[in-house]
This record gives C-alpha cells, sequence and structure tokens, in this order.
C-alpha cells in the first residue's frame, strides 16, 4: 500500500529542525523508531485527529495518556473558556484549586493532602525530595522498567553483575547522583528481600510505577507488590506510586485500588489536568505537613494550579467520577482488544495485546507474560511494520514500541470495530 501524503507535515519538520533540537520538544515525537519524520496534528475531535496534509487517524495515542475523554470535549472546552474569561492566572489562591482538590481527596482515601505542580517530572523530582526531606535518609529504590520523567535520579539503569548501585543513562547525570540510586529488576522477591537487608538505613524511599506502563505493559503479581509493601513498612521506607499514567485511569483512584495496596506518597499527571499542564503529589497529613510553606522541604511553582489547567481537570475529573465510566471504559477495550486478538490467535501470529484497564499494549513474539524490562526484544520490526500499516489505512498509535496505546471516552464501539478491522488488516500484511 502507497504511503499517506505527507508534504506538509515534512516540510514543517524540515523548519522545526532548524528550531528545536531533533526538531521536536519531546524526543519519542521525532518518530526516529519508526523511521520517517513526524505527522504534524492540525486538530482533534472525539476519537479523530487530522494532520496538516489532511489525513484523517483515529487517535490511541490521545496525547500520551491525559485525552481520557478524547479531543475537544465539549465540558472541558467549556470549561477552559469560562475560566479563560477571568484572566489566565494570578500566581494567587484561585477557588479552582479548591475545586480539583476536593473532586480528587473527597474520593482518595489514600492521601490527605495534595499539591499541584506543572508535569508528571515534576511531581516525581518534588516528591522525592519530600521523601527524602521526610525520612532523613537519602538513597531510593526504584526498578528497571518503570520510568518517572526526566528526574535526574531516576535516569539510571541498573549497574552490572549482582550490583544494585545505579549507573546514570542520560549525558549530564553525575554519577553521584546516579549512585544515590539502586535499581532492582521488577517482580523479583529474592532480590527486593535483600536489597532491603542490605540498605535498610539509607533508603528514603521505594518508587514504582504500580502499574508499569512506560516500557511495554510490564503487568506484575500482586504478591510482588504486598512483598514490596510490607518491607517498605517494616523498614520505615516510604512507598511512592507513581501514578502519573495509571491514576484515573485503571479507576478513579489509580493502581492503590486496583490493587487495594495503600502507597505513603503518590504522584499524578496526565489524566489529572484534562490535556492541559497539571502534575500532583500527595501523602497522608503527617508527611504533607513537611512540605513548605508548613515544613522544611521546598517547593514552588510561578503557575502551580493555573486557574485554566485547574478548570480542564476539573472537567474531566467530573466525568471520570460518574458511576459506571470506568467499566465502560475496560468493557469497551475488551471488546477491541478480544476482536483483534482473536484474529491473530485463528492465524497463528505471534502477537497479542495486552491490556488493563483502558491501556494496551502491542506485544509481539508470545510475550505476553513480560513483567520485566529486559524480557521485551528490543529489535522492534515487527512494530515498526504494523505501526506503517495502520498509519496508512487511517490508525494512529504512538510512535514507538515501548509506548502503550489508549483508549478514550470518544472511542465508540462503532468506531473501535473499525479501527479492529483495520489492527487485523495490517497484522495480515505484517505477518504475510
Ligand atoms: C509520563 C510519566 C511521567 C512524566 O510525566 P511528564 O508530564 O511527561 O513529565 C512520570 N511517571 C510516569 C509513570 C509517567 O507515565
Amino acid at each position: 500500500m502507497n504511503g499517506i501524503k505527507k508534504t506538509n507535515s515534512e516540510s514543517l519538520f524540515e523548519t522545526a529542525k532548524t528550531y528545536f533540537p531533533g526538531g521536536v520538544n519531546s524526543p519519542v515525537r521525532a518518530f526516529k523508531s519508526v523511521g520517517g519524520g513526524p505527522l504534524f496534528i492540525k486538530k482533534g475531535d472525539g476519537c479523530t485527529i487530522w494532520d496538516e496534509d489532511g489525513n484523517q487517524f483515529i487517535d490511541f495515542c490521545c496525547s500520551w495518556g491525559p485525552l481520557i475523554l478524547g479531543h475537544n470535549h465539549k465540558g472541558i472546552y467549556d470549561g477552559v473558556v469560562a475560566a479563560l474569561q477571568n484572566g489566565t492566572g494570578f500566581g494567587a489562591p484561585t477557588v479552582l484549586e479548591n475545586n480539583l482538590a476536593e473532586l480528587i481527596l473527597s474520593r482518595n482515601p489514600y492521601i490527605d493532602k495534595i499539591r499541584f505542580v506543572s508535569s508528571g517530572t515534576e511531581a516525581v523530582m518534588s516528591a522525592l525530595r519530600l521523601a527524602r526531606g521526610y525520612t532523613g535518609k537519602k538513597k531510593v529504590l526504584k526498578f528497571e522498567g518503570c520510568y518517572h520523567g526526566h528526574v535526574d535520579s531516576m535516569l539510571v539503569k541498573a549497574g552490572s553483575g549482582l550490583a544494585t548501585l545505579g549507573t546514570s543513562s542520560s549525558a549530564g547525570v553525575p554519577e553521584e547522583y546516579a549512585n544515590e540510586t539502586l535499581v532492582l529488576p521488577l517482580n523479583d522477591i529474592d532480590a527486593l528481600r535483600i536489597c532491603f537487608e542490605e540498605s535498610k538505613e539509607d533508603l528514603a524511599c521505594a518508587i514504582i510505577e504500580p502499574i508499569p506502563a512506560n516500557n511495554g505493559l510490564l503487568l506484575q503479581d500482586k504478591s510482588f507488590l504486598l512483598e514490596l509493601r510490607e518491607l517498605c513498612t517494616k523498614y520505615g521506607v516510604l512507598l511512592f506510586f507513581d501514578e502519573v499514567i495509571s491514576g484515573f485511569r485503571v479507576g478513579f483512584n489509580g493502581a492503590a485500588a486496583y490493587f487495594d495496596i495503600t502507597p505513603d506518597i503518590v504522584t499524578y499527571g496526565k489524566i489529572i489536568g484534562g490535556g492541559l499542564t497539571v502534575g500532583a503529589y500527595g501523602a497522608n497529613n503527617e508527611i504533607m505537613a513537611c512540605v513548605s510553606p508548613d515544613g522544611p522541604v521546598y517547593q514552588a511553582g510561578t503557575l502551580a494550579g493555573n486557574p485554566v489547567a485547574m478548570a480542564a481537570g476539573i472537567a474531566q475529573l467530573t466525568e471520570c467520577a460518574k458511576p459506571g465510566f470506568y467499566e465502560d471504559q475496560q468493557k469497551r477495550t475488551e471488546l477491541f482488544v478480544n476482536n483483534v486478538n482473536a484474529h491473530a490467535y485463528a492465524k497463528g501470529y505471534n502477537f497479542e495485546i495486552v491490556t488493563v484497564g483502558s491501556i494496551f499494549w502491542l506485544s509481539f513474539a508470545g510475550k505476553k507474560s513480560i513483567k520485566s524490562a529486559d524480557q521485551i526484544d528490543g529489535k522492534m520490526d515487527g512494530f515498526k511494520n504494523l505501526f506503517r500499516e495502520l498509519l496508512n489505512r487511517g490508525v494512529y498509535i504512538g510512535p514507538s514500541g515501548y509506548e502503550v496505546g489508549f483508549i478514550s471516552q470518544a472511542h465508540t464501539p462503532e468506531k473501535l470495530e473499525v479501527a479492529a478491522k483495520v489492527f487485523c488488516d495490517s497484522l495480515d500484511v505484517v505477518f504475510a
């Protein structure tokens, strides 16, 4: 099949390359792992997006997760416009901050207080400082395959051999910082026990994506998370759930409620801002009392709690809080996934869509039960080919085989049936 028309996107990308490193303001947008240049998106409505060449796609990227109601949702649009008419921000408190906090805290048994920031990265960075400030300890434990934004101490990978000391995975992160982070494989209870035994005196917190969804979808055993909870409690280490992707996605109260496990610190992002820039961290009253101006852990933000962004978050979470919202999301997702998986299975393709809630991941080569990052096949040839075939047939997914896809409220059963057919046709070509 011939490729889609990309003339305008190509010329815009050439210009963008003279302005931005790699032509983009966030690396994965550059299409590097699928080849060719990115599409410049002009607009979105419902589950559909249009690019600058007039091509139309069913969108499963959904701005990498935030758009759980789809594009151009009426409630969000109205909320944002109403807020805008009063100005774009004051650097002083507004009632909208109270309203978004009330919406969240009145339903969330895991945190007493929340602090709004401007991105997921900022939430994680701030909450790590809080964990260290509260415990008076220095080291943090993270897990290989979990992503926590571009925070210095989180841009680390496991050191060689049995050492759990992290080494930096980005230039510009001093080894001294990286060494303050311990890195363990996911889902390895023995490694966990040894690490806690050896490092309990120094460990401020253990940070984890309870549903790791930034390196494929690495669904964890609940027993692993329970063991982590237990060890944290036993040794005075804070359990830090990074729910920037899972929060308000697998349920209003995220993975904490999904697994029924109480974390000590939680971060949110993506969905919380209704498509605008909001992140947040929260904990119980005692821990949050350490945050400035109440306590000694400094953290601030000129645009934090921005009223326009708060309005978008309020409109979105109001929808999410309605009875049956998440059940309906999951039902439509399962319909779509089962449809495609049944086809792949019948044809004997080495392919399966893995799913939880309204998140899905395209897993090649029979790796359904992947539970740690090192089990992922790094070649991604299958993904690259599928990506192209989907794009040519009007379906847009995130341009990387490590990224997950998202289904929004705007993905109707009818649209999902069309999309499933496109997936099946594309798989037939990829596996021909
Ligand atoms: C997206 C993400 C982040 C980073 O959030 P940004 O808003 O991109 O800074 C952090 N943690 C997790 C789990 C995420 O999915």
